[in-house]
């Protein structure tokens, strides 16, 4: 049986710990989208739409050839019909004087303008001309209207082409420069600020000393801030010192619509920063009912909403799936908050305290069209290893003290597909 976590962890009694469905809930009413802004369309991609945005114009604006041809009138076009060629019509350039009269062709190519006459483009593959470039024979019948774009055909003048609310992707920005749009008002990307702190914790390339560790858990934390659709960035160490964690969330603030910190929420004698953000601002200390991650500070600094998560590397990173990224997801707009999840068969028997829900690192695969799940090792909230072999997060509810082989429990993919 896998332990969710050693026995000496769970000294809290289930009523002293908040139920965690309804601190999440109660955390991400608290949070807002952003004010939506004005950006250029690279800058959108990804971005939550603020207002729907509609066509001015129709799009293809004209009447175009679909071919590189000949464009005549459908009553020439049939197999056999030598054209004189009169003119020729490239893509941007301005149409030929005139018509194309009857016995006449006009050469064209792809996404120039359909000359006044012609109703009939006769694709150049379907065509002979003579090598003076004078006339042309047909090889082909055409119909009305063949291989002609009409204006509109893709897009109507007045048409809304995309709808408040819709995450722009490629195909999105791509339509929104067809459209003729410059700047979209879209949700802003949120800057998040990412500060691990204890004084154990060592800069990446310092050397070693005595009793410290390196810091994982602001490199973990900004890239799952990034992947999650933030600007983050993570700033330097800060040690378990009161001024220098105050100086530290005080200069985060003025660059951030989000905080996120790490370290120093526990019971421990200079877990200060709960203490600092209390101080601070409107921040509140949670215990609650989660394994791992029970211990949480959420709040307002300023404006800015804040989370002061567990140091423990594999706290840190569950508490961002579970509250972090929901919270991000709804700045930028998005109402979809949560990772896919799917419901698989448990393949080891597993532990869970009473009164938590616990996330358990598994891994997935398929096995005759059902997900199967198996625990990826030990489960302790310090071990790294288990994370980076979890595809998933299983879920055991508060209600359960353990979970058998073969039962079936709802996991929540580390990724965003499916
Ligand atoms: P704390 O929440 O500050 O009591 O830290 C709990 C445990 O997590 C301690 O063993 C810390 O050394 C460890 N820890 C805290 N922050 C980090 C970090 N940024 N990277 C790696 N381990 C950490
Ligand atoms: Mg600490």
């Amino acid at each position: 049986m896998t332990n969710v976590d050693a026995p000496h962890r769970h000294l809290e009694r289930a009523d002293e710990l908040v139920p965690l469905d309804a601190y999440r809930r109660e955390l991400l009413s608290r949070i807002a989208p952003l004010e939506p802004i004005t950006v250029g369309l690279l800058e959108a991609h990804g971005c939550v739409l603020a207002e729907d945005a509609a066509a001015e114009h129709d799009v293809p604006p004209f009447a175009n050839s679909a071919m590189d041809g000949y464009a005549v009138r459908s009553s020439d076009a049939y197999e056999g019909a030598e054209l004189a060629v009169v003119g020729e019509v490239a893509a941007g350039a301005e149409l030929p004087a005139g018509e194309v009269g009857f016995g006449e062709a006009v050469r064209i190519m792809t996404g120039a303008p359909l000359p006044p006459g012609a109703d009939v483009i006769v694709p150049v593959e379907q065509a002979d001309e003579d090598a003076e470039g004078a006339r042309v024979r047909l090889r082909a019948t055409g119909r009305r209207g063949d291989h002609i774009r009409g204006p509109g055909e893709d897009v109507r003048g007045g048409e809304v082409v995309l709808q408040a609310g819709r995450r722009l992707g490629a195909a999105d920005i791509g339509m929104l420069a067809a459209i003729g749009r410059v700047r979209v008002l879209v949700h802003p990307q949120p800057r998040v600020v990412i500060i691990s702190t204890g004084d154990e914790l060592l800069e990446p390339g310092s050397p070693d000393r005595p009793g410290a560790i390196r810091d994982a858990n602001s490199f973990a934390l900004t890239t799952l801030a990034r992947e999650c659709g933030a600007a983050a960035f993570r700033l330097p160490v800060v040690g378990d010192d009161r001024r220098a964690l105050q100086e530290a969330f005080e200069g985060a603030l003025t660059q951030a619509d989000l905080l996120v910190t790490s370290g120093g929420v526990s019971a421990g004698r200079y877990d200060y920063v709960k203490q600092v953000l209390a101080q601070l601002g409107d921040v509140r200390f949670t215990k609650v009912g989660m394994q791992p991650g029970m211990p949480q500070a959420f709040g307002f600094l300023d404006g800015v909403p804040c989370f002061g998560l567990p140091g423990n590397p594999v706290s840190a990173y569950v508490s961002f799936e579970v509250f972090v990224r929901p919270a991000l997801r709804r700045m930028q707009g998005r109402t979809d908050l949560n990772r896919p999840r799917v419901t698989a068969i448990l393949e080891d028997e597993v532990a869970s305290p009473p009164g938590r829900v616990s996330f358990l690192r598994v891994k997935l695969h398929r096995d005759g069209g059902v997900w199967h799940a198996r625990t990826t090792g030990a489960q302790g909230s310090g071990i790294l290893r288990s994370l980076v072999e979890a595809d998933g997060l299983a879920e055991i509810p508060s209600d359960r003290t353990s979970v058998f082989a073969g039962e079936r429990v709802v996991v929540h993919l580390l990724v965003d597909t499916a």
